[in-house]
């Protein structure tokens, strides 16, 4: 069967074109994929303008909306291991992971089916000051979206645009990353069974720069939801101002890890390789800079250093396996290039810095978990997303400097704060430049608060009310009940009104 979906069919790309996917963890094929250019996703658009100007499905009631959402996050719970599976191969994450993914994405969706089940501030009465006119506000679809993500949590980032696009009525073309469409795939199935009316969600697999580039420039599309790297984000945002289209911009981030010497240690410690070491780092809102109290460096350091050796790298569908290999060869030469540069610049390297010497992980894209100790303001490495699996360590002498030091960026995804003094941590924390900030946890989200960046990580939100109100368009309605002529006018020359 053909993988694009495009007017509710499922069509091969026009040129015939295909890309293999390869499973990370080995290099062995796992799916061989249609792969589109500009036509097939001009093809596409045309259809979600079709759908969204003629069809049914922007006058839906809300509630419907939101059953065939609920139905969606049903056949996901049906299909968990299918779709767990699909990602795991893809991605190369460990199946467990998946797993968890799965679960999320099912919550995302069931989250956005209540809210427009709820029918979510679906607009206001505004009091005018007139007893002639009804006056409201009322949220509305924006139109065609065009929804590009990236290959580290494929269905999940997918699920954070797809559930509230779909909650507010809109259509949509969906171009995933190039790497990892096969999740994608699955859910298109899923909303067709669903009962999705055709043209509502279309799907396109390929390269950004030909499948995924229409979606920010065609006069057709309303609005770009991008999540992914600043570089692609900096030229969705320059190819959208061509038609002033609405963005959504999702974008990396660089996010500081505070631990406190009055810290709860084992917790910090635990968490602070959670923090950077899940998913082999390849998660934008990795703590992947532990900005640490002076007093307690060396001894908190070592003991990181030693844990962070004895993680378990291998197959992600062994349940042994702690973490898995980054997703391709180029991304593991562009981290590799970034370990070199952090030991150029005068970084400690204290473990990592290399591929593990296992024979059985050597056609995989595996890189131990690495640690640059020693780390000084104006670093690359410090300003530098690596998404991988390294961790650079800064210090701090005050609660000022650890505020100084961990907003010195030019990214504010995210960030955490490790300390049992609760005053001072809500200080930290209302001082940090970032979308998301943790107090004694790190990674937990919930798909009811908003998620998104300050600064060069991001425009907009996604999750929560705010990621639903990225798909509306809001409009004031005047109603005038009682008309009559003002004779502003020509009514009587030379008497003023
Ligand atoms: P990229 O920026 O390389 O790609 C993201 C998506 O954009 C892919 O689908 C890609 O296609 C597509 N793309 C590339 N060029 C264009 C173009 N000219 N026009 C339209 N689309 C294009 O990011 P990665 O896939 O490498 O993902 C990693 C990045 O994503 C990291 O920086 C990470 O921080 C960020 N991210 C941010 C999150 C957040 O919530 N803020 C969450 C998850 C990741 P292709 O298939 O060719 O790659």
């Amino acid at each position: 069967m053909p993988d694009l979906y495009v007017g509710g069919s499922w069509v091969a790309a026009r040129s015939g074109a295909t890309r293999d996917i390869r499973f990370p963890a080995d290099g062995r094929l796992v799916a061989t994929v249609d792969e589109a250019d500009r036509v097939d996703t001009e093809a596409a658009i045309e259809a979600a303008r079709a759908a969204f100007d003629d069809g049914p499905w922007p006058l839906t009631a809300a509630q419907e909306r939101g059953a065939l959402l609920h139905r969606v996050a049903d056949l996901l719970v049906d299909h968990r291991a299918d779709v767990a599976l699909a990602e795991t191969l893809d991605t190369g994450k460990r199946l467990v992971e998946s797993e968890y993914d799965v679960d999320d994405v099912v919550s995302v969706f069931r989250h956005y089916a209540g809210l427009a089940a709820a029918g979510a501030e679906a607009g206001r009465a505004v009091d005018t000051g007139r007893a002639d006119v009804v006056s409201r506000v009322v949220h509305e679809p924006l139109g065609v979206c065009g929804l590009i993500t990236p290959w580290n949590y494929p269905l999940l980032q997918t699920s954070w645009k797809v559930a509230p696009a779909l909650a507010a009525g809109n259509a949509f073309v969906l171009k995933p990353s190039e790497l990892t469409p096969s999740s994608a795939i699955l859910l298109m199935r899923y909303l067709e069974q669903a009962g999705l009316p055709a043209g509502v969600a279309n799907l396109v697999l390929g390269a950004g720069p030909t499948a995924g580039a229409p979606l920010s420039e065609h006069p057709d599309v309303d609005m770009v939801s991008f999540t992914g790297g600043v570089d692609t984000g900096k030229r969705v945002m320059a190819a959208a101002a061509g038609t002033i289209k609405k963005i959504a911009l999702e974008l990396g981030g660089k996010n500081p890890n505070i631990v406190f010497a009055d810290a709860d240690r084992e917790t910090a410690m635990d968490m602070a390789l959670t923090a950077v070491f899940l998913h082999s780092g390849q998660v934008c809102s990795a703590g992947a800079r532990l900005v640490i109290e002076e007093s307690i460096h060396d001894s908190f350091v070592d003991e990181l250093v030693e844990r962070a050796g004895r993680i378990r790298l291998g197959d992600p569908f062994d349940q042994r396996t702690e973490t898995g290999p980054l997703i391709s060869a180029a991304h593991r030469d562009k981290v590799e290039a970034y370990v070199a540069a952090g030991v150029s610049e005068g970084a400690t390297l204290r473990c990592g810095g290399a591929r593990p010497d296992d024979p059985d992980l050597d056609d995989g894209f595996y890189y131990l978990p690495t640690v640059l100790d020693d780390c000084k303001p104006g670093m690359t490495v410090l300003q530098e997303e690596s998404f991988g699996p390294v961790l650079t360590v800064e210090t701090f002498s005050s609660e000022d400097d650890a505020v100084r030091t961990a907003n010195d960026s030019t990214f504010g995804l995210a960030g955490a704060v490790w300390s049992t003094d609760g005053g001072k941590a809500e200080r930290v924390a209302a001082r940090l430049r970032m979308g998301t900030v943790w107090i004694n946890d790190y990674h937990p989200y919930v798909p009811q608060a908003e998620w998104g960046g300050y600064k060069q990580s991001g425009i907009g939100r996604e999750l929560g009310l705010a990621g639903l109100d990225e798909y509306r368009e809001t409009k004031h309605i005047w109603h005038n009940i009682a008309p009559e002529p003002q004779g502003w006018f020509g009514a009587d020359p030379g008497v003023a009104p």
